[in-house]
């Protein structure tokens, strides 16, 4: 309860300190919190720690699979009722949900920057979004139609749409409040149920997510929150045949594995939100003085926003020869100006990812790569035990080949290479088993089409980045993805269809 009192950085840190131990976050299951029991009890906790200092700050249930079925057994029961709730009325607990988000905004950021290691002013962005999560489904719900047709007379034809059943809801660690309901606000809104499961990596405030629920008059099994790993906890919530869908957003491995768990259920609903490795296109044009400005501040944006840690972030940056050197001088002085470890860069989300992100550093070394900044070792807290800090690094002359190219980072680490002219350069950004997103930086008008047109990306940025409108497809092509959601396609996401044909005779 006293997590509920640390409304600024300060306080959750003295409540932090305060404590004897490290807090533990319990499932939240039909309405209540429910402390491990059943061989929960006994299985061992996991921990979480906190990315800023490196300290332990929580421990969470690896939920086992009985009390993985548990809670499915409850969203099971809870939906025939759910499901029959009228739109007015799912509409309006949406409204609440956003409600009280919006009057708990710094105490979600809070938690969400201490446990996610970003900056409190992303968290706080974070957390607006969240709100608006619930607020756009609320609003889509009342106002949403589907088609009827009379076919020559003969047959009245119509889309009847039923909520599909039970999901499991499953979510990342570097957006975890955001991305977590962007899947549980359309899954109420549409009338379904779920298990949702959040990120062993950060779980807070999907545990404080629990509470609002309650107090919002969410009926208890609507919505579940239990906490875990992949391995024990989300693939048993995959696998059960009580589930009837499953939204994801994670990595393209998991992706993998999730549809090998689904696969002996054919109608079960799949959405899949994988990971990236998304270039920026600069021409020349955009270089020119009057957008000059504006092409290294959507760069270096999309590069270094939250770290690096946002799927959709530009980190191949591919530059049009004639204009190469001025960019690379130009947009290195501007992060090393704007984005300031500590102050606009937080910490990296866990010592896996802080490891995994120093390999690839270590490989820059040995591929003789060229640092524009940073470097390998990172020069800040090596050992980790004074948090996980890598400042934003920019790196050119890297192969084409190299894993550095090719892999997803995930982390405030972006590579720029030249290109010779409009053909190579959307062959260098298609070059990637990925097609997330893409940035296109130029002031060229049929360019922006005909480029923009041919690249292998869900989500492409003209001029811009992360401007988005809920009701949008998102999602990606190739290993980024299937399925999209958003507005009307968050629909198909839960909903079942049925063509119904009333003949005129
Ligand atoms: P991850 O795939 O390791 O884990 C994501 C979630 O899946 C976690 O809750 C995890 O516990 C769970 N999980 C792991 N194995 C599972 C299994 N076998 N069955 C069921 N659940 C399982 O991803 P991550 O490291 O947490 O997040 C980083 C990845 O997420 C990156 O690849 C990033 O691009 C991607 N991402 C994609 C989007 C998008 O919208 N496309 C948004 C954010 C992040």
């Amino acid at each position: 309860n006293d997590l509920w009192t640390c409304d600024t950085l300060d306080k959750a840190r003295s409540f932090l300190s305060s404590c004897s131990g490290p807090v533990s976050l319990h499932n939240f299951v039909g309405g209540k919190y429910i402390a491990p029991h059943g061989s929960s009890a006994k299985s061992s906790q996991l921990n979480s720690f906190e990315p800023k200092t490196g300290r332990l700050i929580y421990t969470l249930p690896c939920t086992q699979p009985d009390a993985v079925e548990e809670a499915i057994n409850n969203a099971k029961s809870a939906f025939p009722s759910w499901s029959r709730t009228t739109r007015a009325e799912r509409s309006a607990t949406l409204r609440r949900v956003s409600e009280l988000l919006q009057q708990n905004r710094e105490l979600f950021a809070v938690w969400e920057s201490t446990d996610q290691g970003k900056t409190l002013e992303r968290a706080r962005v974070e957390v607006d979004r969240a709100v608006s999560n619930f607020s756009y489904f609320s609003t889509f719900i009342l106002h949403e139609q589907t088609a009827a047709r009379m076919i020559d007379g003969v047959a009245l034809t119509y889309e009847h749409r039923s909520p599909a059943g039970v999901f499991a809801l499953i979510s990342p660690w570097n957006m975890p409040l955001y991305l977590l309901t962007w899947k549980i606000a359309p899954c109420l809104a549409f009338g379904c149920t779920a298990v949702a499961k959040p990120s062993e990596v950060t779980s807070m405030t999907a545990f404080l997510l629990g509470g609002i629920f309650q107090k919002a008059g969410v009926p208890p099994g609507v919505i579940n929150i239990i906490f875990g790993d992949g391995a024990t906890t989300g693939a048993a919530l995959v696998a059960s045949p009580l589930i009837n869908g499953v939204s994801f957003t994670g990595g393209t491995q998991t992706g993998i594995a999730i549809r090998r768990l689904a696969a002996h259920q054919i109608g079960k609903h799949l959405s899949l939100e994988l990971g990236g490795k998304n270039p920026t296109l600069v021409f020349a044009d955009s270089m020119e003085p009057s957008v000059r400005e504006r092409t290294i501040r959507v760069a270096a944006m999309a590069a270094f926003e939250n770290q690096g840690e946002i799927c959709l972030c530009g980190s191949r940056i591919y530059v049009e020869k004639s204009a190469y050197s001025d960019f690379v001088r130009e947009f290195t002085a501007y992060v090393k100006e704007k984005y300031i470890v500590g102050q606009t860069v937080g910490a990296v989300a866990s010592i896996q990812h802080y490891d995994k992100i120093r390999r690839y550093l270590e490989l820059a070394v040995e591929q003789k790569a060229t640092f524009h900044l940073g470097s390998a070792p990172p020069t800040l807290h090596e050992d980790g035990t004074q948090g996980y800090w890598i400042e934003p690094t920019i790196l050119t002359d890297v192969a084409k080949d190299s894993a550095i190219q090719i892999d997803e980072i995930f982390g405030a680490v972006v590579t720029i290479t030249p290109f010779d002219n409009e053909e190579e350069g959307i062959q260098l950004a298609n070059d990637s088993e990925y097609g997330l997103a893409a940035i296109l930086l130029t002031t060229d008008g049929a360019r922006m089409r005909r480029v923009g047109e041919q690249l292998e990306a869900g989500l492409v940025w003209v001029n811009c980045w992360l401007v988005r409108e809920l009701g949008t497809p998102f999602g990606g092509m190739k290993n980024s993805g299937t399925g999209r959601e958003g507005g009307e396609h968050s629909r198909d996401v839960f909903t079942v269809v049925r063509t119904l044909h009333l003949p005129a005779y």
